[in-house]
């Protein structure tokens, strides 16, 4: 067999190494973790220690610890660690030493040949200073290729002749856009542009800052806080902006964090997501102005642009997809790991370079949007059937996702939580697969909160909860088989009898039967419409009378009962009545 070729995502902030063995690529881990921190560092014995063990020492030991050497790389500086002083590429090498020795382990034999990517605006000579690194490192470097080559080759892309692709790429501490052009089978970066100092650190320091603010605000602590007391908020900032991506809140707790007058300060903040998309939109500003700029470099206009691709831990931030999503008209590809991504495509282009028939990487992703319904207001009134996505079409999953729902009017105990796998905005084009009431909610002023999550796993379980923000009073269902319940075809099909049935298709008086239920049950859901839209104009009690009726005509119409549900429908257009006169 022929050697092995390994993939390497030489990153500022994070590496990775991939290969490609029997027609799959696989990231490969280390300590239950595929993504090492780019840190080396000397530990308290002067040995050398690399990734977790490093980057978790940086804020102790600073003078004995490099982070972001890729930064210097080409450049003809001596770095100091220890007593010692390093070339760029000899610290990039242990990096990439590292990196080799987890491919021998997991492979059980030596490692030779590597692929390394770098960005596309790389010059010469620090192309070269990679290649020395690896060298260095006791591997041949066979190819050097571009972060955004590498990205598009992992992104199983439409064989399209002449594809014209965006590689929006936000990391840890840089920013890149490239265009990529495809054309018979071959990746070129037709314009590149960025900004090398900024990215998720920027996005960590906001969240810092406002710590600090509540800090000063809340607890009145104005002294300089202690590097230790720094570090833990650094952390938790990272660790709060992270759990923003998934969900609409971040608690960040931090018990003793510092001192007044001998008492110990407690840090309890709560952030968010709205307020955290606030802070750091002025980023999100200037990475779409690089955009442009790289389009029009290219001399091509957004809509030329055939796809999207997001690479870097930092695209994980919802609002980089919606803004990209609002620039270009189409939402930006998500079906890949956007850490692992680059190191896969250097391990497809050395398998490619082994002669192998190389397959796109494959990843397990929900190939449906499942969702949630709530009422929602545009500037064309009022939408009682809105589909809010939670987990998005091409989600790679194990994913878990959260959303804040708010309750309608005062007092309100109970509400249903409907589950829709399908794409359209109308929740009634869609298939419910499951529902639920969450009750004994407290009595609350109307937008009292509700987090919703759900959790699709590898099996394609879902497991839906909803939860009163305030009590924590919680209630879940779990969907067997979610990803299963309708094939595209089925639901067309499903799709075409539902509507067949209203335009008479059906022959015989059992279709004629069903048309007319089907007409009931249209106007019932007409009546349930009307009043749920005049739920703000009801007193409480009116409120209560008007759910409880909303339910008995869902369940009326389900079970089929005519009588009951037109006796419902009739006492629920009364209170219409009442509340329009
Ligand atoms: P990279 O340089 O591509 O490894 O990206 C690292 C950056 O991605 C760091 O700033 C991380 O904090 C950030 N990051 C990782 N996961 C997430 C996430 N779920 N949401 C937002 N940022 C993330």
């Amino acid at each position: 067999m022929a050697e092995t070729i390994i993939g390497i995502d030489l990153g500022t902030t994070n590496s990775e190494v991939a290969i490609y063995k029997d027609g799959r690529v696989m990231v490969l881990e280390d300590n239950n973790s595929r993504i090492i921190p780019s840190y080396v560092g000397l530990d308290d014995n002067g040995e050398i220690i690399v990734g977790e063990e490093a980057k978790n020492q940086y804020q102790v030991y600073p003078e004995r610890t490099i982070k972001s050497i890729k930064r210097k790389m080409g450049r003809d500086e001596k770095i100091v660690m220890g007593t010692e002083q390093y070339l760029p590429q000899e610290l990039s090498a242990i990096i990439l030493r590292k990196l080799k020795l987890i491919a021998e382990k997991h492979l059980n034999c030596r490692i030779n040949k590597a692929v390394i990517t770098v960005p596309a605006y790389f010059s010469d000579a620090q192309r070269q200073a990679t290649r020395e690194a690896g060298e260095i490192a006791g591997l041949e470097v066979v190819k050097i290729i571009n972060e955004p080559t590498a990205a598009a080759l992992s992104y199983k892309t439409e064989s399209r002749p002449n594809q014209r692709i965006l590689i929006y790429d936000l990391g840890g501490g840089t920013f890149d856009v490239s265009v990529v052009q495809i054309e018979g089978g071959v990746v070129e970066v037709i314009a590149s542009h960025g900004n090398n100092h900024l990215g998720g650190d920027d996005f960590d320091q906001k969240i810092v800052s406002a710590v600090i603010e509540h800090l000063k605000v809340e607890h009145n602590y104005n002294d300089t806080l202690s590097s230790q007391a720094m570090a833990r908020i650094e952390q938790a900032a990272e660790n709060a902006k992270k759990a923003l991506s998934d969900n609409p809140f971040a608690l960040i707790a931090e018990e003793y964090l510092c001192e007044i007058q001998g008492v110990p300060v407690n840090l309890n903040m709560d952030v968010a997501r709205e307020d955290y998309e606030e802070m750091i939109r002025p980023y999100i500003d200037e990475t779409l102005e690089a955009v442009h700029t790289a389009l029009k470099s290219a001399d091509l206009a957004a809509s030329h642009i055939n796809e999207v691709l997001l690479v870097g831990g930092s695209t994980r931030t919802p609002l980089v997809a919606r803004r990209l999503e609002e620039k270009f008209g189409f939402a930006p590809r998500c079906d890949m790991d956007p850490d692992l991504c680059v190191a896969m495509g250097a391990a497809m282009q050395a398998a490619m370079i082994k002669g192998e028939d190389v397959h796109a990487a494959l990843v397990d992703i929900t190939p449906y949007t499942f969702g949630t319904r709530a009422y929602h207001e545009d500037e064309n009134g009022p939408l009682p059937y809105y589909f809010v996505p939670i987990i998005k079409k091409n989600t790679p999953i194990p994913v878990r996702k959260s959303d804040v729902f708010y309750t309608m009017y005062d007092n309100q105990q109970k509400v249903e939580i409907g589950i829709y796998q399908g794409e359209n905005e109308d929740v009634r084009e869609n298939v419910k697969i499951g529902e639920f009431m969450i009750k004994g909610l407290s009595r609350a002023p109307a937008n009292n909160e509700l987090i919703t999550t759900f959790e699709l796993d590898k099996d394609g379980i879902l497991h839906v909860t909803s939860k009163e923000k305030k009590t924590g009073l919680q209630k879940m269902i779990t969907i067997d088989n979610a990803m299963s319940k309708f094939e595209e075809e089925e639901l067309n099909t499903a799709r075409e009898r539902i509507s067949n049935l209203f335009t008479g298709d059906e022959s015989g008086a059992e279709g004629n039967q069903q048309v007319s239920a089907k007409v009931e049950s249209v106007k019932a859901m007409a009546v349930v419409e009307k009043a749920e839209s005049l739920f703000e104009l009801a007193e409480s009690d009116d409120c209560e009378e008007m759910i409880n009726l909303i339910e008995a005509i869902k369940e009326a119409d389900i079970a089929g009962d005519k009588a009951a549900l037109s006796t419902a429908v009739d006492e629920l257009s009364e209170i219409i009545f009442f509340l329009e006169s």
